[in-house]
């Protein structure tokens, strides 16, 4: 057991000195406990050598060739050349070698390597840039094995976190297993300390996916004990904020200028049976993006107020917040909601105005609060906070939910995620929280009309912006990058925008949002966007979630290879939001044949389950830490649509620990106990075992 080993600072281990240890700190790496538990994003595999009339273009290649011909070695400006080729039978390599004149010296024509590295190529040539060369008897014991590569930062190389891992196994040693026997045999589960090396340094695909599969059960079962301690905690405490319907909400359903959906009064039947009844609410609202999920947050937050007490809605991101506010503004307006006074508070405020709001709050001259994490920050105090809710929830975690509710005492909450998750699993990971699901779109919304298309396509896609534009509605136009240089092939916001407003048309009038703009300048661009006076939007994904302008009919999404299908779908669902038919431009930027294929998921559904589904089945075990959800869900390695048959496992387990042992004071359960009661930002924290 190595437990105070892993609470050794990294520059204790040899070979890292106080500038190294400064970057692995940058990384989120202090000890030796948070190096085990950084984790690789991906593995190069080293595969059987092919053969060069085989080799593939851009991915890296093992080929077993022998030099032929001569070696030269030339100079251009400073920069020293040393190229040659190689061949087999099957065809002919050309090897270029920058600033390495040594090599000169040390090959020889006639000699047999093995090639390794990303393969170009140029005209018929098949080329390699720097390629690792391997003896031949050098390169067999490697086949099949995995080589890890990690998450970085400038100055830190792969290589010096792999060694460090390596060396922080050596000094902290065999791990204590913690998970019960029966269970480790039941599910055919690896040791801990084992498959804690293994996730570093697979033998191979198999021996990673056990230890995957072994390090994601330990994150379910942690995470579900929590919620049912969560829930054990929270069951059955008294409604201490007994509401009972009110006038302005009847009369709001009554004149908003659209009927409510079906699955939209349920939810709403469900929400008034909870806030009147005997025990405090904890339910989740699930619906799909544009499904209307808003307006019950409003009825909601109404009802409270009309009751007497504050209640309050939290949102992911700043634009959100001041999104929410604005519109409900106006519809208090519109509408003559007088039980409503509402205020924003966000970190994007001034001190002065900050402190103002936050002495409303205290005071109780506010009764609906909106905001984004500012909410819950320890200077807010609320006079009778009576319900919380977090919009998004699956962009916060458990714990700021929980922290979020602990502003007031015993209060209501109200989760809503678009989080497509099958019901069986969003029961147990949404333990603690009953659940109404509003599965179904608004009526007369047409289906958006998607497509996939390469970046040769981009006139034809301006021409038809423009179009629409002239047709009255809004374009939004998404790049990965803000600032020019960030990453090469990747579109930016800030040269994307001056590009546009060259070449559409005069009379439209674009504009950018990003996150490094002010606050209140990204207010004011969104309430232009929204009051029409921008027609075109290039924006980062700060608009990815919750965004609401019906008048948008166009989403184009540059590098859309980039991004996640979540991530992809939530974009989208950013038209869609009116009666126009609405379109969604994807612009493939990559030859690769994968991203074509998980893009064309897209291209075939609007469904978030679907979606959810489809890009599971396409996905290979290699890419299992390619594509990561965000927030409360985020496990480290569990993927909750892969492994849906653990995470179904751990809640049995779950259950049958604490219906056998309560308090969890067992000896066999002590070390779950502890990480169960660890505080972490995760959630889920091994790294203090
Ligand atoms: P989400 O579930 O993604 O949060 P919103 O609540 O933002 O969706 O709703 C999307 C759009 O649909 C909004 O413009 C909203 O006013 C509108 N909307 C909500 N409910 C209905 C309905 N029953 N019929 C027509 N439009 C609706
Ligand atoms: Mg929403």
């Amino acid at each position: 057991m190595g437990r105070s080993e892993l609470q050794e600072n990294i520059i204790e281990l040899k070979g890292i000195g106080e500038k190294t240890g400064k970057l692995f700190n940058k990384i989120g790496v202090v000890t030796l406990g948070d190096l085990l538990y950084y984790f690789p994003r991906g593995y190069d595999l080293f595969d059987a050598p092919k053969r060069a009339c085989d080799l593939k273009e851009n991915i890296i290649c093992a080929c077993k060739l022998t030099i032929i011909g001569s070696v030269t070695r030339r100079h251009v400006r400073n920069l020293s050349i040393v190229a040659f080729e190689a061949a087999d039978e099957t065809g002919r390599v050309k090897m270029t070698f920058f600033n390495a004149p040594y090599l000169v010296n040390s090959i020889k024509s006639g000699s047999t390597y093995i090639f390794r590295g990303v393969v170009r190529k140029k005209g018929n040539f098949f080329s390699m840039d720097h390629p690792k060369m391997y003896k031949v008897e050098e390169y067999a014991p490697l086949i099949g094995s995995l080589q890890p590569r990690y998450p970085l930062t400038k100055g830190l190389s792969n290589n010096t976190v792999m060694k460090a891992a390596q060396k922080a196994f050596i000094n902290v040693g065999k791990l204590e297993e913690f998970m019960p026997k029966e269970i480790c045999d039941r599910l055919d589960l690896i040791g801990f300390s084992e498959a804690l090396h293994s996730i570093h340094f697979p033998k191979n695909a198999e021996d990673l996916e056990n230890a995957r599969r072994r390090l994601a059960y330990n994150e379910f079962l942690v995470f579900v004990l929590k919620l049912r301690l969560l829930k054990q905690n929270s069951e059955e405490i008294r409604n201490n904020y007994p509401m009972i319907e009110v006038a302005d909400t009847t009369r709001l359903i009554e004149q908003l200028p659209y009927k409510l959906t079906g699955a939209q009064l349920r939810a709403w039947d469900d929400i008034k049976r909870d806030l009147g009844g005997g025990f405090v609410m904890n339910r989740l609202i699930q619906g799909d993006v544009g499904s209307g999920k808003t307006v019950l947050a409003l009825l909601a937050l109404i009802t409270t107020a009309a009751n007497g007490y504050q209640g309050a809605l939290m949102a992911p991101t700043e634009v959100l917040a001041a999104q929410h506010y604005e519109s409900f503004k106006n519809l208090i307006r519109k509408y003559n909601i007088t039980s409503l006074k509402i205020a924003l508070l966000t970190g994007a405020l001034s001190v002065k105005d900050k402190k103002e709001v936050q002495r409303q709050i205290a005071e109780g001259e506010v009764n609906c609060i909106i905001g984004t994490n500012a909410l819950i920050q320890e200077k807010v105090t609320y006079k009778n906070l009576a319900l919380v809710i977090t919009d998004e929830q699956h962009r916060f975690g458990v714990r700021q939910r929980g922290t979020f509710a602990e502003k007031g005492e015993k209060t209501h909450v109200l989760a809503m995620s678009a989080t497509p998750i099958p019901r069986t699993l969003a029961i147990i990971l949404y333990g603690d929280l009953s659940i109404s699901v509003v599965d179904e779109l608004p009526g007369g919304r047409k289906p958006i009309k998607n497509c996939v298309v390469g970046t040769n396509y981009r006139p034809t896609a301006y021409k038809f912006i423009a179009d629409q534009v002239a047709g009255g509605s809004q374009v939004y136009v998404i790049c990965p990058m803000i600032e020019e240089g960030e990453l090469d092939g990747v579109e930016n916001v800030v040269s994307y925008t001056q590009m546009l407003k060259a070449t559409l048309p005069e009379s439209v009038n674009v504009e950018m949002l990003h996150g490094k703009m002010k606050p209140a300048q990204k207010d004011a661009i969104m309430e232009a966007f929204a009051r029409k006076d921008i027609d075109v939007l290039v924006s980062t994904t700060v608009i990815e979630v919750g965004i609401n302008v019906p008048n948008a009919t166009v989403m184009m999404i540059e590098n859309s290879e980039r991004f996640g299908l979540s991530q992809l779908h939530q974009l989208r669902g950013r038209v869609g939001r009116g009666d126009k038919q609405s379109y969604c431009i994807f612009i493939n930027s990559s030859d690769d044949e994968d991203a074509a294929k998980r893009l064309d998921i897209m291209n075939r559904s609007n469904d978030g389950f679907v979606i959810a589904e489809e890009d599971l089945k396409q996905r290979g075990p290699g890419d299992l830490f390619g594509v990561r959800q965000s927030g409360e869900l985020c496990f480290k390695v569990g993927d909750i649509y892969h492994d849906s048959d653990l995470v179904k496992e751990s809640a049995m387990d779950a259950d049958r620990i604490l219906s056998e042992d309560p308090e969890m004071n067992l000896p066999q359960h002590t070390v779950l106990k502890e990480l169960i009661s660890t505080k972490s930002a995760n959630f889920v924290d091994f790294t203090t075992l």
